[in-house]
């Protein structure tokens, strides 16, 4: 075998010789691969640092946020613990990651098997079990001691901020793409009040930032083989204190939708109320929080929305695209489903609101 994965597998502390390097997953930030020895599976990630231009600090949170987790579910008694938690392999000399001649990051975890990974909920159990997973997650967090853990990055969940960007890609425009745009330029404009809701909550102390997870997509979860039980909580890169409520929101954004990322907006509300009911089982939500949990899904869509849109304007540099106005279309479909949460408000909110 040969090539940078490789050399890069053979930099880690494995049990066995490697056998296979391959690539493995539908990560859209790292390079992912899977290595196998004789005796088991390990997942190599060489790290994006244009995305995360402060490595070490990434991988400093990262292995703090694992320790504390595994000592918590140690102390618990729970089983089965190399499932449960992601278990980072040093390197042969030692250290949590590898840094290649050439400067890349690597780093390389135990492969979690058997284990299921799932890109919408199936059933109602799996948006519980999602919920519960991500609130739980929060709740172990809460006494991770020493310094609280620093922004790996900065502002990701900032909506004032990206509705900034956005106006600045507008102004300057500098593909001249606009003009191909202007309903959804003219819808992001009309609802910018969005961007300041929570940025208001925080402001006035109606809420404060945890350490939250941040990136609580339904494929940073895996579940047991069968898809019944979530056991590991994944892509860890993004943990940093932020609004608890914007983890609910931005799994309510991905997972309550059946239609596609860049398609027509289909909230599904029984998934929805699942996730809710849920993530209360795993970390329960203040009055306030219960009662913003609609609108924290709509900031989560509409502040994607606004990054699509934004990144159509300059030149498709951040997302991957497929087809030319695929980041247009995706900003449409979030856009949509700020509007499909808006008409079933009443309803979510009055069912949020009933006692369990
Ligand atoms: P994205 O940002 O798009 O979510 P990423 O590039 O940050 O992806 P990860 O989310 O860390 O990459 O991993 C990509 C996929 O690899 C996961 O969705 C999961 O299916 C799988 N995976 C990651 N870590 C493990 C592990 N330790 N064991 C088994 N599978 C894993
Ligand atoms: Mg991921």
């Amino acid at each position: 075998m040969k090539g940078p994965a490789a050399e890069a597998a053979t930099a880690f502390r494995l049990d066995g010789s490697v056998l296979s390097v391959e690539p493995y997953g539908q990560g859209h930030i790292h390079h992912t691969f899977r290595v196998a020895t004789a005796k088991r599976r390990y997942l190599l990630q060489r790290l994006n640092t244009t995305v995360f231009p402060d490595p070490r600090r990434v991988m400093e949170n990262v292995a703090r946020v694992l320790d504390h987790l595994r000592a918590k579910l140690e102390a618990k008694g729970v089983a089965d613990l190399d499932r449960r938690v992601l278990q980072l392999m040093p390197t042969q000399s030692g250290e949590a990651f590898w840094r290649s001649p050439d400067d890349h990051w690597w780093r390389c975890y135990l492969f979690i098997e058997p284990s299921r990974s799932l890109e919408r909920p199936e059933t109602r159990h799996q948006a519980f079990e999602a919920g519960r997973a991500f609130g739980a997650f929060q709740t172990l967090l809460e006494d991770l001691p020493g310094p609280t853990l620093q922004p790996t990055l900065p502002g990701f969940h900032d909506a004032p901020l990206r509705l900034t960007h956005f106006e600045k890609a507008l102004q300057d425009d500098p593909l001249g793409r606009a003009s191909q745009a202007m309903t959804e330029i003219a819808w992001a404009l009309q609802q910018r009040s969005r961007a300041d809701l929570f940025a208001g909550f925080l402001r006035d102390g109606t809420m404060a930032p945890i350490l939250t997870h941040n990136d609580t997509k339904l494929n940073n979860l895996l579940f047991d083989e069968r898809g019944e039980e979530a056991l590991c909580v994944l892509d860890l890169d993004t943990v940093m204190p932020g609004l608890p409520l914007y983890d609910f929101g931005d799994l309510a954004r991905s997972a309550c939708n059946r239609a596609a990322e860049d398609g027509p907006a289909d909230v599904d509300a029984a998934l929805f109320l699942c996730l809710a009911e849920g993530f209360q089982a795993g970390r329960p939500w203040s009055e306030v929080e219960r009662d913003h949990a609609v609108e924290a899904t709509q900031t989560m869509a509409y502040t994607l929305g606004l990054r699509f849109l934004t990144d159509f304007l300059e030149g498709d540099s951040y997302f991957r695209i497929h087809r030319p106005d695929h980041n247009l279309h995706r900003a449409r479909g979030q856009f949509a489903l700020v509007e499909a949460l808006e008409s079933r408000k009443a309803e979510l909110k009055q069912a949020l609101a009933k006692p369990a």
